[in-house]
């Protein structure tokens, strides 16, 4: 298991993060299979970090994200996180009223502005919510809080009687920002926070995200499946395939060279400003595999270029191959694979 690396106590330690569904049929709603979501993660973030977590959509990144913050309740494994009130915790074991302040220092920004925020509210209801559920602010002082939030992330503080209708996507995900750090927390889990906005803003929006942690001292974890918009924000990278981590590196080394053949794949995607013909250009075959029914040994062998027959009968170990650089797979130490040319 990942132990931390740098120096000093992270914020958040996963362990053997384990969430399954189960399906059920027949009258008797009977169990037949789970849905193996997230099956073992574990990592830490380091405070003032950001990782990301990156992988194809149905990876189970987003599972990974709702169970940590316990929006969703894991199957097992444990969620260490260092309260400034209560000291480090295991949020899986939390009851209600030490998760309520838990929550005020775990926040999550949505993917999706427009369904984020209630039309029926201003932004001072909006942005003033959790600082009225949870008991900080009130009256003169709150209205003062949600003024001081907009401007922090660059929106007038006389729009807090307005409407999120009037505001464009890139706005919108700005008040779901002011929303979320109103309560000035240590931790933000970011869950695909720019994928619904063009490009061009999606960039004011990564700055931004900058910005705040700097000002705030904030601590992300950066949930994307495009690894691209990783790279620009995180520390460390943590690839995820139906479930696991298959690589995890700090993010310069990640991208100069990958050992995973699943993360070289991705890379391999990435669209690039050069116009001169790529040396290798890999196409990922095939669906992900379903995580109902996962294939046998490395989940990611049927789609694999460098597959070989171990891979299909044992499933690699994750292994530190280098200082931080944690890797799933029989040939991680073989392989000369191609990174991204340009992060
Ligand atoms: Fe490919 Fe085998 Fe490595 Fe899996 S273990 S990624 S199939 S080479």
């Amino acid at each position: 298991m990942p132990e931390p690396t740098h120096h000093g106590e992270p914020l958040l330690e996963v362990k053997n993060l384990v969430k399954h569904f189960p399906i059920r049929r027949g009258f008797l709603r009977r169990v037949v299979g789970y849905v193996r979501a997230v099956d073992g993660v574990s990592f830490h973030v380091m405070e003032g970090e950001t990782l990301g977590l990156v992988g194809e959509s149905g990876c189970g990144k987003t599972t990974a994200g709702r169970s940590i913050l316990r929006a969703i309740q894991p199957t097992s494994g444990e969620v260490w996180f260092r309260d400034p009130v209560l000291g480090r915790v295991d949020v899986t074991k939390l009851g209600r009223d030490q998760l309520r302040q838990v929550w005020r220092n775990m926040r999550v920004i949505f993917q999706d502005p427009y369904a984020s925020l209630s039309p029926r509210m201003t932004l001072l209801d909006i942005v003033g919510a959790p600082l009225r559920a949870m008991g900080l602010a009130k009256g003169k002082e709150l209205e003062d809080r949600v003024a001081e939030m907009l401007e922090l992330v660059g929106l007038r503080p006389e729009y807090m009687r307005r409407y999120p209708h009037a505001f464009s996507g890139g706005q919108r995900q700005r008040i779901g920002l002011a929303r979320a750090l109103a309560p000035n927390p240590k931790f933000v889990i970011c869950d695909e926070p720019v994928s619904a906005l063009d490009v061009s803003v999606q960039a004011q929006i990564l700055n931004l995200l900058e910005d705040l942690q700097e000002k705030m001292g904030l601590t992300y974890l950066f949930v994307a499946h495009d690894l691209s918009v990783v790279a620009h924000i995180s520390d460390r990278v943590a690839v995820m395939y139906v479930g696991k981590i298959v690589e995890m590196a700090p993010t310069a080394e990640l991208f100069l060279s990958p050992r995973h053949p699943y993360t070289e794949a991705l890379m391999s995607a990435i669209p690039r400003p050069d116009p001169r013909p790529r040396e290798k250009r890999i196409l990922l075959t095939g669906e992900v595999a379903n995580p109902a029914n996962p294939p046998s040994g490395c989940y990611f062998h049927p789609r694999c270029a460098y597959v070989q027959d171990v891979c299909a009968k044992e499933e690699p170990p994750l292994e530190e191959i280098s200082p931080g650089h944690w890797v799933k797979c029989h040939l991680a130490r073989e392989l000369q694979l191609t990174g991204a040319v340009q992060v």
